[in-house]
């Protein structure tokens, strides 16, 4: 059996994790783990971390010291936090994910190769929905979709290194040299090819919905997922934590988990 340990055990997606592993005869609940109890830790083999970014950082020391695998659902890292991720699974094996439902990752497969196909004159505007409670945008999916069509784009040579990304007047060490921005405001001027926009909603209580829109001459294909349950979530975190366990250090991903199983 595996013992696991639930950081963020009190929020929304911590007590789905509880609920579908307290089901599952593959784990043994070592502990559930919210806020005021980051002193304590017990024995366990592999920790689901849904808390935030900071909270990501609190409990990778522990792991590291614990030598205890980790898979990261948390969202919202800066460039230090991923620096530091990148720094501890040199020493414990990290399956990290923004997004650990199965259906994203057909998307993500699938925009990357639109992308690729449709080339820079077709437009690319990502639109993220979330319940109002979220802290962090754009979701880290959308970080991901911007990642995966920068990928594709730079595997044919039509990125621009060195042009800087405009996020809210920032740039972003996040997203290279690929011209994003995040959310338009004012006198913004015409839309440069090869721009991506990222907007963020938050709304209700929607539990996640991206849709990424391809406009060319005359057509646009606009690709959705829609996340009606937590629960889509939570089963790919348990299934990366059967996954991670015993895995030689590394930070891995979930098509890593995928292919592998
Ligand atoms: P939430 O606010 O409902 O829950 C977060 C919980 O973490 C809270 O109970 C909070 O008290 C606790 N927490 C904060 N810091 C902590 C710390 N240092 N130690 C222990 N507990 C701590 O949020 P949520 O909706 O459950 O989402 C949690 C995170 O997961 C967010 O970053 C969200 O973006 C992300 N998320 C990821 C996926 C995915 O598939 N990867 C899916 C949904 C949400």
């Amino acid at each position: 059996m595996i013992r696991l340990a639930v950081a963020g055990a009190a929020g929304r997606m911590g007590r789905c994790v509880l609920e579908l592993a307290s089901r599952d005869p593959r784990f043994e609940i070592a502990a559930a783990i919210d806020r005021d109890a980051e002193r304590t830790f017990p024995a366990c083999d592999v920790l689901i971390d849904f808390t935030d970014a900071d909270g990501t950082m609190a409990w990778i020391d522990m792991c590291e010291r614990r030598r205890v695998s980790m898979v990261i659902g948390a969202t919202g890292h800066d460039e230090l936090q991923f620096a530091r991720i990148a720094q501890a699974a040199e020493v414990i094996p990290i399956v990290k994910a923004a997004n650990f439902s199965i259906g994203m990752q057909v998307v993500l497969n699938a925009v990357g190769r639109i992308a690729k196909e449709l080339g820079e004159e077709y437009d690319i505007e990502i639109v993220e929905t979330h319940h109002r409670h979220k802290i962090d945008a754009p979701s880290g999916t959308a970080l991901t979709v911007v990642d995966q069509i920068k990928q594709s784009r730079d595997r044919q040579g039509a990125d621009e290194p060195g042009a800087p990304p405009v996020i809210g007047g920032v740039a972003s060490p996040l997203v290279g040299g690929t011209k994003v921005v995040f959310g338009r405001h004012g006198k913004v001027g015409k839309r440069p090819k090869g721009q991506i926009g990222v907007h963020a909603v938050r709304m209700g209580e929607v539990v996640g919905q991206h849709e990424i829109h391809f406009s060319g001459p005359g057509e646009t294909i606009t690709v959705r997922h829609a996340a009606q349950s937590r629960e889509t979530f939570a089963a790919g975190a348990l299934r990366a934590a059967t996954w991670v366990v015993g895995r030689p250090p590394g930070l891995y991903s979930m098509p890593d988990v995928l292919a592998e199983e």
